[in-house]
């Protein structure tokens, strides 16, 4: 899949999301946010002049989305998780977003009401999907358009601090397998040293890199 579908899993299928910024002291804060539309590359929220939320995101634009679907239970959910900067775009797409999400026409009935909105775009940052409805679980990681090519990639490697990272199996490795005992997904592919380990069904939960007595094994 690709960062478009991805996006559109979020406005579709999750729609109301959690989004954190970070108050005038640093201090984190967070609340639901539906998002309203989406294109190739960017998604879109909008928030009144008067809130706070506005108010931090024009102080501070970075942000950080996360939601989830899926049927009843853990294992059933799909997750889709996103950082990355907020811009403000004025009134440019609201009538788009009270076409596309008509409920909003109930909360903001008269036109007037409606000049206290104002439209937000996260184009730039990077975004993870998380389904634990298969098995293994499959997890993948996309660009928004500020970024190279927004291309959905299985491999999880952006860097350790900012985004997704991952696990990765260098020319150290020896073939040992103690990694692979460890490993809760099985998603260590053996057939050729040094060992591979599958992206795209990888937990993130470390157990190779502790475990393996060669060091062969670095975090992103
Ligand atoms: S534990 Fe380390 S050396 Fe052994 S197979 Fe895994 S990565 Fe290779
Ligand atoms: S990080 Fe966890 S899930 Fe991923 S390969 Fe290592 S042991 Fe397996």
């Amino acid at each position: 899949m690709e960062t478009k579908d991805y996006l559109k899993i979020l406005k579709e299928e999750i729609h109301s999301t959690v989004i954190a910024t970070v108050d005038g002291e640093g201090r984190p804060v967070t609340r639901v946010i539906d998002i309203m539309l989406t294109d190739e590359k960017s998604l879109y929220f909008i928030t009144a002049k008067g809130k706070a939320f506005y108010a931090q995101l024009m102080e501070n634009p970075y942000i950080a989305i996360s939601g989830m679907c899926g049927g009843e239970g853990t294992m059933n959910k799909k997750v889709v998780s996103i950082r990355g900067k907020a811009e403000n775009i004025g009134s440019e797409k609201l009538k788009e977003v009270f076409e596309q999400n008509p409920y909003m026409a109930e909360i903001y009935p008269q036109e007037e009401s409606r000049t206290a909105l104002e439209v937000f775009r996260v184009s730039e940052g990077t975004g993870e999907f998380f389904d634990l409805s298969v098995k293994p679980i499959f997890r993948d990681t996309f660009l928004l358009s500020g970024n190279a090519a927004g291309k959905g990639s299985g491999q999880a490697e952006y860097n350790r601090y900012g985004q997704p990272g991952g696990y990765f199996i260098t020319d150290q490795c020896r073939g040992c397998r103690i990694c692979y005992s460890k490993c809760p997904q099985k998603c260590i592919d053996m057939t050729a040293k040094p060992f591979v380990i599958q992206q795209e069904h990888c937990l993130h939960c470390g157990n190779c890199f502790t475990a393996c007595p060669f060091g062969a094994v670095v975090r992103s």
